[in-house]
């Protein structure tokens, strides 16, 4: 193994300004090696700021095994501040596992999940709502038959007060479904703090990393969770959700984790002189996760995304 301390390494990329940055964080006794990720979307600050944090204040002589950390998965993304590549408009999230010969963010997907993701021996990517969108602060977890239970108690570590279970096979493309095919168990994070993230989010997120770490044996110990999570299940596919039919000026008529029933009016969008030009109604029963918050929509732009009770 490596010898303890911090390590950074730049792989380079199809953007010679943005190279994938990489940091071991190795331990002073053996233990198996987690993978932290942030900013595969440039607008979720929390994971950068968290993953920079924790490089500061771990002490290499009280960790056992290995972090590998990546605070700014698409850094091109980051600088931008935008959710997508502003190089060739593509999803980090949706180019796993990559292409070493392909568009830009396809090369940088392929080198995380040979630099990052396929090294570990478990993974946690930290997203958030990003800018226009709300939701609460909840783990994510890919409901697969090899990893489902590994998954489920790195969830519960955590210590979110939301945990949701996404039906196998997990959407492809993911960071989640590059570690489940190899079998690696992995969750992500997601908060509505985007790119304000608040002082109680990211301590959420600090008290949760160290909690992951703590339940996997890599430290002695971790902040104590305050309460029993709410657990939801459902496919949580944002290219799936209800979005807006036009452009205008939006207002919601529902808040975060309200049980809404099929047809029940969410959202009202009215032009810049208040006609009202749609009510958008609830396509199924359901526990809200995602609201807009921006006031002014852009047709397309994702209004909801639901989830179901898991009990
Ligand atoms: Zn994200």
């Amino acid at each position: 193994m490596t010898a303890p301390g911090l390590i950074e390494t730049c792989h380079p990329t199809a953007l010679s300004q943005h190279p994938l940055r990489v940091f071991t964080l190795t331990g002073v006794s053996p233990g198996p090696v987690l993978a932290l990720i942030g900013a595969v979307h440039g607008d979720e600050l929390e994971g950068p700021l968290t993953l920079s944090a924790l490089m500061q204040y771990l002490d290499p002589a009280r960790l056992c095994g290995q972090l590998i950390l990546c605070p700014a998965a698409n850094a091109e993304a980051l600088a931008a501040s935008t959710r997508c590549s502003p190089s060739d408009g593509l999803n980090l999230a949706r180019c796993f596992p990559g292409d070493p010969k392909g568009a830009p963010t396809e090369v940088l997907a392929a080198l995380i999940a040979e630099h990052v993701i396929r090294p570990a021996d478990a993974l946690v990517d930290l997203h958030s709502g990003g800018g226009p969108v709300d939701c609460p602060v909840f783990a994510g977890y890919g409901d697969a038959p090899a990893t489902r239970t590994a998954n489920l108690a790195m969830a519960r570590a955590f210590g979110a007060p939301v945990i949701w279970r996404h039906p196998a096979p997990i959407a492809s493309g993911r960071t989640l479904s590059e570690a489940d095919a190899s079998g690696i168990p992995a969750i992500y994070i997601e908060a509505g703090g985007g790119t304000f993230p608040t002082e109680d989010i990211l301590e959420a997120y600090s008290d949760g990393v160290r909690r992951v770490m703590a339940h996997l044996g890599m430290i002695d110990s971790a902040p104590l969770t305050a309460t029993a999570p709410l657990f939801v299940a459902g496919n949580g596919d944002l290219d799936a959700a209800i979005m807006a039919p036009a452009s205008g000026l939006c207002s919601c008529r529902v808040s975060l984790l309200d049980k809404i029933s099929a047809g029940q009016p969410c959202f009202d969008i009215t032009d810049i002189d208040g006609r009202l030009l749609h009510t958008i109604a609830a396509q199924a029963d359901g526990i809200t996760m995602f609201l807009r918050r921006s006031r002014w929509v852009s047709k397309g732009d994702l209004l909801m995304a639901s989830a179901t009770p898991d009990d």
